[in-house]
């Protein structure tokens, strides 16, 4: 129920510009997020791989309804990926494909997914498209493709609530698709998605060891504790080496569990930076509503 409404209040525009501008929101904000600039995001993936944990960059943003914007933030990548080179961090970067123009134009948005990951390429970095909301599916599945058979360096997220993701993945694995699994964090009809948290955990629980026994290098995103040990224990049993596959968590969640994984396992950290949080924070606070009441405090201390 408060998911549902957590969700919900994450796509309204109403409700985001009274939060973003309360500056006691925007430092809630900031336990998720690591800054508003580029440079704050490479300090912190810096600071990450001192304690041996990499990272994927995401500059935040989504659903741009202007060609402008969507070149703004294409340019806000290539000058991420430039400061990668500069400043010798080896990062991934995450993008949202509706940051780039998917709405407007599904030929601008491939364009720019293939200037990233030309540019990702020239420094020996990787590229993740992350999965948005289910009308946006196929869409990614199609750029993606598109961008596959273009650079070897590209992957994207998939959703384990989505009943469609076992067969997409058996489509796209032949042809060289890797992938981070995730649960999925949108508000979804249970025509498309499982509703129930068990039947998400189980179909998460297949596909993860579908991906960890099929030969190519995935990556596990989750915070959950009990499938954590479940893919610690079918490593062990399948005899799989830490260069087999890698853990995934966001910044600023659990980093007791980020710590203790990154000991005996590759583990790589979703960073986030930028002015437009307010979807990012919602689905954050939707996933633990815990987290509501660090906010809300926040907001009226
Ligand atoms: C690296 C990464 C990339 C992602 N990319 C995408 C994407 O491209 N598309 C997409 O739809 N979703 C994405 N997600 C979000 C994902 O789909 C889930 O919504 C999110 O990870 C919560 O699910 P969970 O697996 O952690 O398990 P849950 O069952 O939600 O949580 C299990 C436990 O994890 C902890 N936890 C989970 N979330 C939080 C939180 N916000 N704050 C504090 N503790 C928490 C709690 O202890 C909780 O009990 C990504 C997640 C990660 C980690």
């Amino acid at each position: 129920m408060l998911r549902s409404a957590l969700l919900y209040l994450s796509e309204r525009k109403e409700i985001q510009k009274w939060i973003m501008a309360n500056p006691l929101s925007r430092k809630s904000a900031l336990r998720f997020v690591a800054g508003e600039h580029c440079g704050d995001a490479v300090e912190a993936a810096r600071t990450l791989a001192a304690s041996n944990i990499s990272a994927t960059i995401d500059f935040l943003g989504e659903n741009v309804s202007r060609e402008s914007e969507a070149r703004a933030t294409l340019e806000e990548y290539l000058g991420l990926l430039d400061r990668f080179d500069s400043s010798g961090v080896a990062a991934h970067v995450s993008i949202k494909l509706t940051a780039l123009g998917l709405d407007i134009s599904q030929k601008l948005c491939e364009d720019a997914v293939d200037r990233i990951c030309s540019r990702a390429a020239e420094i020996g970095s990787f590229v993740r498209i992350d999965m948005e909301g289910s009308r946006y599916t196929q869409a990614t599945i199609d750029v993606f493709k598109g961008a596959l058979s273009r650079h070897g360096n590209v992957g994207m997220a998939i959703q384990a609530y989505l009943h469609r993701t076992a067969e997409d993945v058996e489509t796209l694995l032949p042809l060289g698709g890797r992938f981070r699994l995730c649960k999925g964090a949108y508000k979804e009809p249970a025509s498309v998605a499982f509703q129930a948290k068990s039947e998400v955990d189980a179909s998460y629980v297949r596909l993860m060891k579908r991906l960890m026994t099929s030969g190519s290098y995935h990556a596990l995103a989750t915070h959950d504790p009990a499938i954590l040990d479940e893919a610690r224990s079918f490593a062990r049993a399948q005899a799989l080496p830490r260069t087999a596959f890698e853990f995934q968590m966001l910044y600023g969640i659990r980093r007791d569990i980020q710590a203790e994984l990154a000991r005996d396992w590759a583990m790589r950290v979703y960073i986030p930076y930028g002015t437009n949080w307010y979807p990012y924070l919602m689905r954050r606070l939707a996933e633990r509503p815990a987290n509501l009441w660090f906010v809300v405090s926040n907001l009226f201390r």
